[in-house]
């Protein structure tokens, strides 16, 4: 049996930055279920969000942060994180990021997004993603105290509860079992702390901008081992994604938009005027919204982007990365127009952690993506995910080097004695498809409660099915995945349920209006053992 201090699932931002905030002190696992390279923020374009510049501050960070999450973030929370945000950037300057700097001076530049009201937003030019992520994936890798698995795929958690069904002691986390894809076997691993750094479930929907890992491991699994979530109706839709057969996931920068592009219907009629004064300008979830409403009525796969009017010279200077990704699809975006959808982009809730990151169950952190901290609220501001992970990795870091050692358990093995050998993959697939089509159609953009229903309905049949096959046989990648969709989609559509209102990124047809009361969804599981909360308390969590 393999034992750590410290076993990290996932090599995201928030991963790889924890584990080098710990790595001098303490004997780490990384766990990736693909490459270390494959997550959500190696993908990540704009930037990170910081109010390092002079002409910024904490209050206007702050103001634009509530203002986008529709009243409903937690104010200490977000204040708390843009206070850190300058020692954030300056950690990954001194680890060798090398941010883009103003064409005069020696300063960081910084950008503007939707909904920020200054530039405040680092970047490393148009690919800030993954610039941060090599520069910590050459760290990681050297450094001595950190074994890396790759292609392992973290199962379950093990926690005393599961193990042991004592009635008083407290939930605590012991290590967990792990999938080796190559082989197929299952190993276990102790680890006096297990942090979650497994990001988002985008996955769950048809179309996404999210790589293929964003299936919400992570929330299913602090789910069934006794983990409360909060704020899972609200899913973050951007509204242009590349629609193409050979590209399953690429996102069409807002900025064409803002030089210009117009969004139009196949007939070639521009349409978002219709919707919003701002017209092809107007915030995301309106324009996602148009997008849906009109491919649903007209019965089209997709709309189109039309940045023709601009040079191609003015293209491939402002779009490069977007010109050329295109081009190799024979889509050259200077004469032609780009067919997109819009596509799940960022799940704003997840497992509810304190400030240091702790979750409900003694030695499980969770942090990135895969956390509810109460920074987002209703709706994400653009760039402060990334900001998220790098502040939470940092408390978690400095929370967990002031705990004592941790005594280890002895955890039983994987037991594979009554299971046998899966012949009908077929129906792992089909399920999967089924699962993210019905989850776009009655769970996304615009939802109704007929729609709603009738997805609960569906998840809670295909999960039965699905349960019965993970329980007579081997398990695989796929199924472990589909496994954990099935239950963050059941989460997401519960959560769906309970807010009667429209707010933020969750819009109701029966409920078009935002109610006066400020809640945040809370779901308890049956075997929620801590300090009781109610379903849906008031705004601000006790901490
Ligand atoms: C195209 C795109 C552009 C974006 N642009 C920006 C931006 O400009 N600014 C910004 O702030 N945010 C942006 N975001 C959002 C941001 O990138 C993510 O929220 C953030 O990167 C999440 O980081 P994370 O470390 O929590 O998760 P991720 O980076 O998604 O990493 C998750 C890791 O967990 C691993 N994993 C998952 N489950 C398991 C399991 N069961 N076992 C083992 N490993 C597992 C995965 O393999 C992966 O390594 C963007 C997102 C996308 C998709």
């Amino acid at each position: 049996m393999l034992n750590f201090d410290v076993v990290i699932i996932g090599s995201g931002l928030a991963g790889l930055s924890t584990a080098l905030k710990l790595a001098d002190k303490k004997k780490i696992a990384i766990i990736s279920k693909r490459q270390l390279i494959d997550s959500s923020s190696h993908w990540a374009q704009g930037g990170i969000a910081s109010t390092s510049s002079s002409e910024d501050s904490v209050d206007k960070h702050v103001s634009d942060t509530l203002a986008a999450g529709a009243d409903l973030c937690d104010e200490q929370v977000v204040r708390f994180v843009s206070e850190h945000s300058p020692a954030a950037i300056q950690w990954l300057q001194n680890i060798g990021v090398d941010f883009t700097k103003q064409a005069t001076n020696n300063l960081l530049h910084f950008t503007q997004e939707g909904g920020h009201t200054v530039r405040r937003i680092a970047h490393v030019a148009d690919t800030t993603g993954k610039a941060v992520q090599s520069v910590l994936i050459q760290k990681v890798l050297a450094h001595p105290n950190i074994r890396i698995f790759e292609d392992h795929i973290v199962v379950d958690l093990i926690t005393n509860k599961k193990i042991d069904l004592s009635e008083t002691a407290k939930n605590e986390c012991l290590g967990m079992y792990v999938l080796e894809n190559f082989s197929g076997k299952v190993n276990t691993i102790r680890s006096g702390v297990t942090i979650l750094a497994s990001g988002g479930a985008s996955k769950v929907y048809l179309y996404t901008t999210n790589p293929d890992v964003s299936t919400g491991d992570g929330m299913a699994m602090a789910w069934r081992a006794g983990c409360r979530l909060a704020n899972m109706e609200f899913i973050q839709f951007h509204p242009t994604c590349l629609f193409h057969p050979k590209e399953k996931s690429f996102l069409i920068s807002e900025a064409l938009r803002g030089e210009g592009a117009v969004l139009k219907l196949p007939n070639n009629k521009p349409f978002m005027h219709l919707y919003d004064a701002r017209g092809d300008l107007a915030p995301r979830d309106i324009v996602a919204r148009a997008i849906d409403y009109e491919m649903k009525k007209r019965g089209i796969e997709c709309v189109y982007l039309d940045i023709t009017h601009r040079t191609k010279s003015f293209i491939m200077d402002h779009f490069p990365t977007i010109y050329e990704r295109c081009l190799k699809l024979n889509i050259d975006i200077s004469k032609e127009q780009i067919p997109v959808v819009p596509a799940a982009h960022y799940s704003c809730g997840g497992v509810i952690t304190k400030l240091n990151g702790e979750t409900d169950i003694k030695n499980l952190y969770a942090i990135g993506e895969v956390a509810y901290t109460g920074l987002h609220g209703a709706n994400r501001l653009a760039s402060n995910s990334l900001l998220e992970c790098l502040v939470f990795a940092e408390q978690a870091a400095q929370n967990i080097l002031a705990q004592p050692g941790h005594c280890k358990s002895d955890l039983p093995q994987w037991d594979e004695s009554r299971v046998t050998d899966a012949d009908e993959e077929v129906l792992i697939t089909h399920t999967w498809n089924e699962l993210r089509r019905f989850m776009w159609n009655y769970v996304g953009i615009v939802r109704t409660n007929k729609r709603l229903s009738r997805a609960m309905h569906r998840i809670n049949m295909l999960r039965d099915e699905v349960q019965e096959f993970y329980q007579n046989f081997r398990i695989s990648n796929n199924l472990i995945e589909l496994r954990n969709l099935l239950q963050v989609a059941q989460l997401i559509v519960e959560s769906a349920i309970e807010r009667k209102e429209s707010r933020g990124l969750h819009y109701s047809r029966d409920f078009p209006n935002k109610s006066a009361e400020k809640k945040i969804t809370v779901l308890t599981p049956d075997n929620f053992n801590g300090e009781r909360f109610k379903k849906n308390k008031k705004l601000t969590l006790v901490r």
